[in-house]
Protein backbone atom coordinates (compact mmCIF):
# COMPACT_ATOMS: atom_id res chain seq x y z
CA UNK A 1 0.00 0.00 0.00
CA UNK A 2 1.03 3.61 -1.06
CA UNK A 3 2.58 5.13 1.96
CA UNK A 4 2.03 8.78 3.41
CA UNK A 5 4.10 10.36 5.86
CA UNK A 6 2.59 12.76 7.80
CA UNK A 7 5.43 14.49 9.19
CA UNK A 8 5.83 17.62 7.25
CA UNK A 9 9.47 17.75 6.08
CA UNK A 10 11.12 21.42 6.20
CA UNK A 11 13.19 23.40 3.64
CA UNK A 12 15.45 26.08 4.55
CA UNK A 13 13.53 28.37 4.27
CA UNK A 14 11.41 27.35 7.08
CA UNK A 15 13.59 27.29 9.87
CA UNK A 16 15.90 30.01 11.34
CA UNK A 17 18.89 29.47 13.82
CA UNK A 18 17.91 30.90 17.36
CA UNK A 19 21.12 32.91 18.92
CA UNK A 20 21.94 32.16 22.19
CA UNK A 21 24.63 32.61 25.09
CA UNK A 22 28.03 30.66 24.53
CA UNK A 23 31.40 30.70 25.07
CA UNK A 24 33.13 34.02 24.88
CA UNK A 25 33.55 35.45 21.60
CA UNK A 26 34.33 38.67 20.81
CA UNK A 27 34.77 38.51 17.22
CA UNK A 28 34.05 36.59 14.03
CA UNK A 29 37.64 37.04 13.24
CA UNK A 30 38.33 34.70 16.10
CA UNK A 31 35.96 31.77 14.54
CA UNK A 32 37.91 28.90 12.99
CA UNK A 33 36.51 27.76 9.22
CA UNK A 34 38.74 25.08 8.35
CA UNK A 35 38.40 21.90 9.56
CA UNK A 36 39.65 18.25 9.11
CA UNK A 37 37.71 15.81 7.68
CA UNK A 38 38.90 12.31 8.21
CA UNK A 39 37.30 10.18 5.63
CA UNK A 40 35.70 6.65 5.99
CA UNK A 41 38.19 5.08 3.65
CA UNK A 42 41.47 6.15 5.43
CA UNK A 43 41.99 9.73 3.88
CA UNK A 44 42.21 13.29 5.72
CA UNK A 45 41.73 16.94 3.75
CA UNK A 46 41.51 20.28 5.24
CA UNK A 47 39.20 23.08 4.50
CA UNK A 48 35.83 25.09 4.59
CA UNK A 49 33.28 22.39 3.64
CA UNK A 50 32.16 24.87 1.03
CA UNK A 51 31.96 23.47 -3.13
CA UNK A 52 31.36 24.64 -6.53
CA UNK A 53 28.81 22.32 -8.16
CA UNK A 54 30.03 20.12 -10.98
CA UNK A 55 28.10 21.78 -13.94
CA UNK A 56 29.28 23.08 -16.84
CA UNK A 57 28.40 26.47 -15.56
CA UNK A 58 30.25 26.47 -12.30
CA UNK A 59 32.57 23.25 -12.39
CA UNK A 60 34.94 24.89 -14.65
CA UNK A 61 38.57 25.86 -13.98
CA UNK A 62 38.27 29.70 -13.06
CA UNK A 63 35.54 29.41 -10.06
CA UNK A 64 37.86 25.96 -8.91
CA UNK A 65 40.92 27.59 -8.93
CA UNK A 66 39.08 30.52 -6.65
CA UNK A 67 37.33 28.31 -4.21
CA UNK A 68 40.56 25.96 -3.69
CA UNK A 69 42.68 29.34 -3.29
CA UNK A 70 40.03 30.58 -0.58
CA UNK A 71 40.98 26.85 1.33
CA UNK A 72 37.11 25.67 0.09
CA UNK A 73 36.82 22.72 -2.04
CA UNK A 74 36.30 22.62 -5.91
CA UNK A 75 34.67 19.90 -8.37
CA UNK A 76 35.58 20.43 -12.31
CA UNK A 77 32.22 19.22 -14.55
CA UNK A 78 32.86 15.72 -16.31
CA UNK A 79 33.11 17.46 -19.69
CA UNK A 80 36.81 18.44 -19.78
CA UNK A 81 39.36 15.75 -21.38
CA UNK A 82 41.93 14.50 -19.77
CA UNK A 83 44.51 16.97 -21.21
CA UNK A 84 42.47 19.59 -20.22
CA UNK A 85 42.55 18.71 -16.32
CA UNK A 86 46.23 17.59 -16.44
CA UNK A 87 47.11 21.31 -17.93
CA UNK A 88 44.49 22.65 -14.76
CA UNK A 89 46.45 21.11 -12.37
CA UNK A 90 50.09 21.46 -13.53
CA UNK A 91 49.08 25.19 -13.62
CA UNK A 92 47.40 25.72 -10.05
CA UNK A 93 50.90 24.11 -8.80
CA UNK A 94 52.89 26.71 -10.50
CA UNK A 95 50.51 29.44 -9.75
CA UNK A 96 50.71 27.81 -5.43
CA UNK A 97 47.12 26.60 -5.47
CA UNK A 98 46.78 23.58 -3.95
CA UNK A 99 44.70 20.95 -5.57
CA UNK A 100 44.24 18.53 -2.57
CA UNK A 101 40.48 19.45 -2.31
CA UNK A 102 39.76 19.28 -5.92
CA UNK A 103 37.09 16.89 -7.05
CA UNK A 104 37.03 15.34 -10.75
CA UNK A 105 34.10 14.05 -11.54
CA UNK A 106 33.30 11.63 -14.19
CA UNK A 107 29.21 10.53 -14.99
CA UNK A 108 27.89 6.76 -15.12
CA UNK A 109 27.40 6.52 -18.65
CA UNK A 110 30.34 4.17 -20.06
CA UNK A 111 31.78 2.86 -17.20
CA UNK A 112 34.97 2.06 -18.87
CA UNK A 113 35.62 5.15 -20.62
CA UNK A 114 35.00 6.97 -17.88
CA UNK A 115 37.20 4.67 -15.38
CA UNK A 116 40.32 4.77 -18.45
CA UNK A 117 40.24 9.08 -17.99
CA UNK A 118 41.38 8.63 -14.63
CA UNK A 119 43.38 6.35 -15.25
CA UNK A 120 44.75 8.08 -18.30
CA UNK A 121 44.89 11.35 -15.87
CA UNK A 122 47.23 9.22 -12.94
CA UNK A 123 49.45 7.75 -15.55
CA UNK A 124 50.08 10.80 -18.33
CA UNK A 125 49.53 13.62 -15.77
CA UNK A 126 50.86 12.83 -12.59
CA UNK A 127 47.39 12.56 -11.12
CA UNK A 128 49.02 11.41 -8.08
CA UNK A 129 47.75 11.53 -4.66
CA UNK A 130 45.68 13.08 -2.82
CA UNK A 131 43.30 11.74 -5.10
CA UNK A 132 39.20 13.13 -5.13
CA UNK A 133 36.44 11.34 -7.95
CA UNK A 134 33.06 12.60 -7.53
CA UNK A 135 30.86 10.41 -9.52
CA UNK A 136 27.32 11.90 -10.69
CA UNK A 137 24.45 11.61 -11.77
CA UNK A 138 20.89 12.74 -11.39
CA UNK A 139 20.00 9.66 -9.96
CA UNK A 140 21.82 7.48 -8.27
CA UNK A 141 19.42 4.98 -7.32
CA UNK A 142 20.06 2.65 -10.68
CA UNK A 143 21.77 0.15 -10.27
CA UNK A 144 24.24 0.68 -12.43
CA UNK A 145 25.45 3.37 -9.72
CA UNK A 146 25.98 0.90 -7.06
CA UNK A 147 28.33 -1.13 -10.06
CA UNK A 148 30.07 1.84 -10.99
CA UNK A 149 30.90 2.98 -7.38
CA UNK A 150 32.40 -0.75 -6.47
CA UNK A 151 34.38 -0.41 -9.69
CA UNK A 152 35.96 3.10 -9.43
CA UNK A 153 36.65 1.64 -5.31
CA UNK A 154 38.42 -0.85 -6.76
CA UNK A 155 40.46 0.93 -9.18
CA UNK A 156 41.45 4.03 -6.50
CA UNK A 157 41.39 2.45 -3.10
CA UNK A 158 42.73 5.12 -1.37
CA UNK A 159 40.60 8.22 -3.08
CA UNK A 160 38.55 10.14 -1.67
CA UNK A 161 35.19 9.32 -3.26
CA UNK A 162 32.03 11.31 -3.00
CA UNK A 163 28.65 10.43 -4.96
CA UNK A 164 24.87 11.32 -5.77
CA UNK A 165 22.61 12.31 -6.06
CA UNK A 166 20.35 10.32 -3.55
CA UNK A 167 17.76 11.74 -0.97
CA UNK A 168 17.28 8.88 1.77
CA UNK A 169 19.15 7.69 4.77
CA UNK A 170 18.78 4.09 3.08
CA UNK A 171 20.45 5.14 0.23
CA UNK A 172 22.92 6.76 1.90
CA UNK A 173 24.08 3.86 3.92
CA UNK A 174 24.29 1.85 1.19
CA UNK A 175 26.49 3.88 -0.71
CA UNK A 176 29.02 4.16 2.38
CA UNK A 177 30.31 1.13 2.07
CA UNK A 178 32.53 1.90 -0.73
CA UNK A 179 31.75 6.23 -0.80
CA UNK A 180 33.17 8.60 1.50
CA UNK A 181 31.11 11.41 0.91
CA UNK A 182 27.00 11.29 -0.03
CA UNK A 183 25.91 14.32 -2.53
CA UNK A 184 22.03 14.66 -0.83
CA UNK A 185 19.72 16.86 -2.76
CA UNK A 186 16.89 15.99 -5.28
CA UNK A 187 15.01 18.46 -6.76
CA UNK A 188 16.11 21.46 -4.70
CA UNK A 189 18.34 22.95 -7.49
CA UNK A 190 17.31 26.83 -8.76
CA UNK A 191 17.58 25.46 -11.89
CA UNK A 192 16.16 22.31 -11.80
CA UNK A 193 12.61 20.60 -12.87
CA UNK A 194 13.00 17.31 -11.32
CA UNK A 195 9.92 18.07 -8.49
CA UNK A 196 7.58 19.84 -11.48
CA UNK A 197 8.33 16.71 -13.94
CA UNK A 198 8.43 13.89 -11.54
CA UNK A 199 6.59 14.74 -8.40
CA UNK A 200 10.03 13.81 -6.68
CA UNK A 201 12.05 15.45 -4.14
CA UNK A 202 13.00 16.49 -0.11
CA UNK A 203 13.12 19.49 1.49
CA UNK A 204 16.79 19.80 2.34
CA UNK A 205 16.76 20.90 5.89
CA UNK A 206 14.74 17.15 6.68
CA UNK A 207 16.81 15.45 4.36
CA UNK A 208 20.12 16.83 6.18
CA UNK A 209 19.25 15.98 9.11
CA UNK A 210 18.17 12.26 8.31
CA UNK A 211 21.22 11.84 5.74
CA UNK A 212 23.82 12.94 8.06
CA UNK A 213 22.35 11.29 11.10
CA UNK A 214 23.22 7.94 9.40
CA UNK A 215 26.29 9.08 7.17
CA UNK A 216 27.98 9.69 10.70
CA UNK A 217 27.11 6.89 12.36
CA UNK A 218 29.50 4.86 9.81
CA UNK A 219 31.73 7.57 9.98
CA UNK A 220 30.27 9.21 6.40
CA UNK A 221 30.14 12.59 5.05
CA UNK A 222 27.31 13.95 3.39
CA UNK A 223 27.16 17.28 1.13
CA UNK A 224 24.08 19.50 1.17
CA UNK A 225 23.49 19.57 -2.53
CA UNK A 226 21.03 22.18 -4.14
CA UNK A 227 18.94 24.86 -2.95
CA UNK A 228 21.06 27.43 -1.50
CA UNK A 229 19.81 30.82 -1.55
CA UNK A 230 21.25 33.29 0.46
CA UNK A 231 24.42 32.95 2.73
CA UNK A 232 22.29 32.26 5.75
CA UNK A 233 21.00 28.89 4.04
CA UNK A 234 24.97 27.30 4.41
CA UNK A 235 24.84 28.45 7.88
CA UNK A 236 22.00 26.48 8.27
CA UNK A 237 23.39 23.48 6.76
CA UNK A 238 26.19 23.82 8.66
CA UNK A 239 24.35 23.78 11.76
CA UNK A 240 22.43 21.06 10.81
CA UNK A 241 25.02 18.65 10.39
CA UNK A 242 26.14 18.94 6.90
CA UNK A 243 29.81 18.44 6.25
CA UNK A 244 30.00 20.19 2.43
CA UNK A 245 27.83 22.28 0.95
CA UNK A 246 27.41 22.20 -2.82
CA UNK A 247 26.46 25.54 -4.70
CA UNK A 248 25.75 26.34 -8.21
CA UNK A 249 23.50 29.26 -8.72
CA UNK A 250 24.50 31.27 -6.21
CA UNK A 251 28.28 31.13 -8.13
CA UNK A 252 26.65 31.11 -11.44
CA UNK A 253 26.42 34.77 -12.12
CA UNK A 254 30.19 35.43 -11.33
CA UNK A 255 32.83 37.08 -13.32
CA UNK A 256 34.73 33.42 -12.67
CA UNK A 257 31.44 31.53 -14.43
CA UNK A 258 31.37 29.90 -17.83
CA UNK A 259 29.87 31.89 -20.11
CA UNK A 260 30.02 35.66 -21.27
CA UNK A 261 28.34 38.72 -19.98
CA UNK A 262 24.56 39.49 -22.05
CA UNK A 263 23.35 42.69 -21.80
CA UNK A 264 19.46 43.68 -22.29
CA UNK A 265 17.59 45.99 -22.72
CA UNK A 266 14.12 47.27 -20.61
CA UNK A 267 11.94 50.56 -21.10
CA UNK A 268 11.41 51.28 -17.15
CA UNK A 269 8.13 53.53 -16.72
CA UNK A 270 10.36 56.52 -15.53
CA UNK A 271 10.20 59.63 -17.86
CA UNK A 272 12.94 61.75 -18.81
CA UNK A 273 12.04 64.33 -21.36
CA UNK A 274 8.54 62.81 -22.05
CA UNK A 275 10.32 59.79 -22.93
CA UNK A 276 10.59 56.23 -21.02
CA UNK A 277 14.43 55.69 -19.29
CA UNK A 278 15.73 52.64 -21.09
CA UNK A 279 17.73 50.41 -18.41
CA UNK A 280 20.49 47.85 -19.35
CA UNK A 281 20.93 44.92 -17.23
CA UNK A 282 23.59 42.06 -17.31
CA UNK A 283 22.82 38.64 -17.23
CA UNK A 284 24.81 35.55 -17.28
CA UNK A 285 23.52 31.91 -18.43
CA UNK A 286 23.00 29.74 -15.84
CA UNK A 287 21.67 25.79 -16.96
CA UNK A 288 20.91 22.64 -15.56
CA UNK A 289 22.53 19.74 -16.27
CA UNK A 290 19.52 17.47 -17.66
CA UNK A 291 17.94 21.06 -19.24
CA UNK A 292 17.59 20.15 -23.10
CA UNK A 293 20.09 23.47 -23.21
CA UNK A 294 22.79 20.84 -21.95
CA UNK A 295 21.58 17.76 -23.74
CA UNK A 296 22.01 18.99 -27.04
CA UNK A 297 25.22 20.49 -26.12
CA UNK A 298 26.76 17.75 -24.15
CA UNK A 299 25.42 14.48 -25.43
CA UNK A 300 23.83 15.06 -29.10
CA UNK A 301 20.45 15.93 -28.22
CA UNK A 302 17.64 14.83 -25.76
CA UNK A 303 16.64 11.34 -26.01
CA UNK A 304 12.61 10.63 -27.00
CA UNK A 305 12.26 8.49 -24.07
CA UNK A 306 13.61 11.44 -21.70
CA UNK A 307 11.79 14.88 -20.78
CA UNK A 308 13.76 17.42 -19.44
CA UNK A 309 14.58 18.01 -15.66
CA UNK A 310 16.63 21.01 -16.39
CA UNK A 311 16.13 24.75 -16.86
CA UNK A 312 18.14 27.26 -18.74
CA UNK A 313 17.91 30.85 -16.98
CA UNK A 314 19.82 34.27 -17.59
CA UNK A 315 20.17 35.36 -13.84
CA UNK A 316 21.44 38.63 -12.79
CA UNK A 317 25.67 39.18 -13.04
CA UNK A 318 27.52 39.14 -9.81
CA UNK A 319 30.86 40.40 -10.40
CA UNK A 320 33.62 38.86 -9.00
CA UNK A 321 33.42 35.36 -6.67
CA UNK A 322 35.68 36.76 -4.28
CA UNK A 323 33.00 39.28 -2.99
CA UNK A 324 31.03 36.07 -2.89
CA UNK A 325 33.46 34.03 -1.13
CA UNK A 326 33.74 36.91 1.33
CA UNK A 327 30.10 37.47 1.86
CA UNK A 328 30.29 33.30 2.42
CA UNK A 329 32.98 33.33 5.20
CA UNK A 330 32.01 36.22 7.10
CA UNK A 331 28.04 34.85 7.07
CA UNK A 332 29.30 31.70 8.99
CA UNK A 333 31.79 33.36 11.29
CA UNK A 334 29.06 35.49 12.08
CA UNK A 335 26.74 32.61 12.41
CA UNK A 336 28.99 31.38 15.03
CA UNK A 337 29.35 34.63 17.07
CA UNK A 338 25.66 34.24 17.44
CA UNK A 339 25.68 30.96 18.70
CA UNK A 340 28.78 30.85 20.64
CA UNK A 341 30.67 28.66 18.00
CA UNK A 342 34.53 29.06 18.24
CA UNK A 343 35.12 26.92 14.91
CA UNK A 344 33.08 25.68 12.32
CA UNK A 345 32.86 22.10 13.20
CA UNK A 346 31.03 22.91 16.85
CA UNK A 347 28.08 24.56 15.04
CA UNK A 348 26.00 21.56 15.31
CA UNK A 349 26.35 21.18 18.86
CA UNK A 350 26.13 24.91 19.62
CA UNK A 351 22.84 25.51 17.11
CA UNK A 352 19.16 25.22 18.28
CA UNK A 353 16.82 25.50 14.90
CA UNK A 354 13.36 26.95 15.11
CA UNK A 355 10.56 26.40 12.71
CA UNK A 356 9.22 29.68 11.42
CA UNK A 357 6.30 30.80 9.26
CA UNK A 358 8.16 33.62 8.34
CA UNK A 359 11.73 34.27 7.47
CA UNK A 360 12.64 37.64 5.93
CA UNK A 361 10.79 41.00 5.95
CA UNK A 362 10.56 41.61 2.42
CA UNK A 363 8.64 44.93 2.76
CA UNK A 364 10.86 46.98 0.64
CA UNK A 365 11.99 44.34 -1.53
CA UNK A 366 10.98 46.52 -4.69
CA UNK A 367 12.85 49.50 -3.60
CA UNK A 368 16.21 47.51 -3.36
CA UNK A 369 19.19 48.99 -5.14
P1 LIG B 1 21.67 25.38 -6.89
O1 LIG B 1 22.86 25.70 -6.06
O2 LIG B 1 21.70 26.08 -8.20
O3 LIG B 1 20.40 25.57 -6.18
O4 LIG B 1 21.75 23.81 -7.18
C1 LIG B 1 22.84 23.19 -7.80
C2 LIG B 1 22.53 21.71 -7.91
O5 LIG B 1 21.39 21.49 -8.75
C3 LIG B 1 23.60 20.88 -8.59
O6 LIG B 1 24.71 20.61 -7.78
C4 LIG B 1 22.83 19.62 -8.97
O7 LIG B 1 22.71 18.71 -7.91
C5 LIG B 1 21.45 20.16 -9.28
N1 LIG B 1 21.22 20.23 -10.74
C6 LIG B 1 22.02 20.72 -11.69
N2 LIG B 1 21.45 20.63 -12.91
C7 LIG B 1 20.26 20.06 -12.73
C8 LIG B 1 19.21 19.66 -13.61
O8 LIG B 1 19.24 19.88 -14.82
N3 LIG B 1 18.16 19.03 -13.03
C9 LIG B 1 18.10 18.78 -11.69
N4 LIG B 1 17.05 18.12 -11.23
N5 LIG B 1 19.04 19.18 -10.83
C10 LIG B 1 20.11 19.79 -11.34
Amino acid sequence: MTQLLSETYLDYSDILIKPKMGINLNSRKDVILQKEFKFKHGQIRTGLGVINANMATVGNFATAKKLLSKGMFATLHKHYSVSEIGEFIKQCEQEGVSTENLFITIGLKNADEQLAKLQELESKYNWGEPRNICIDAPNFYVPKALGMLEQVRKAFPDAVIMVGNIASGDMCLKLLDNADIIKCGIGSGSACLTRKQTGCGVPMVSLILECADIAHSVNGHICADGGIVDVGDICKAFCLNADFVMIGGMFAGSDEAEGDIIEKQYTTSELLNGEHVIQTKQFKQYYGMSSEYANNKFAGGMCNYKTSEGRELLIPYTGSLDKILQDITGGIASCCTYIGASKIKHMPKCATIIKVHNQLNKVFEKYSV
